[in-house]
């Protein structure tokens, strides 16, 4: 990309998260279909049982929690810390794009 010195960049961050966060959601979502769709199965879709019912957890978690993420950047309050309203860096939102606490809250969080 091409662009002068003093200009600021053009594109807005958020709006690069909201083309990602859509992306991880449809992606997710489908992943979720697939795997409740193996979980009907008698066989499991060749899944162990336990991997499957871990996997549906996470997935189900992500798509939820991007969801929430999408739905926040629509009230504006998207990129503040859930538990100290702290901005969160955007450099941990362009690794974690759903991410609803800042660093030390989540360490907090998790323990
Ligand atoms: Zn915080």
């Amino acid at each position: 990309m091409t662009s002068t010195v003093h200009d600021p960049p053009v594109r807005d961050p958020i709006e690069e998260l909201r083309t990602t966060l859509e992306e991880q959601f449809q992606r997710h979502s489908d992943q979720l279909a697939h795997l409740t769709v193996c979980s009907r199965q008698p066989d499991r879709g060749g899944f162990d049982d336990d991997i499957l019912q871990a996997l549906i957890g996470s997935s189900r978690q992500v798509v939820a929690d991007t969801a929430r993420a999408l739905r926040r950047m629509a009230e504006g309050s998207y990129g503040a810390c859930e538990r100290c309203a702290t901005d969160i860096p955007l450099q941990r939102l362009e690794i974690l794009p759903h991410a609803r606490f800042c660093v030390p809250c989540q360490r907090k969080r998790t323990g």
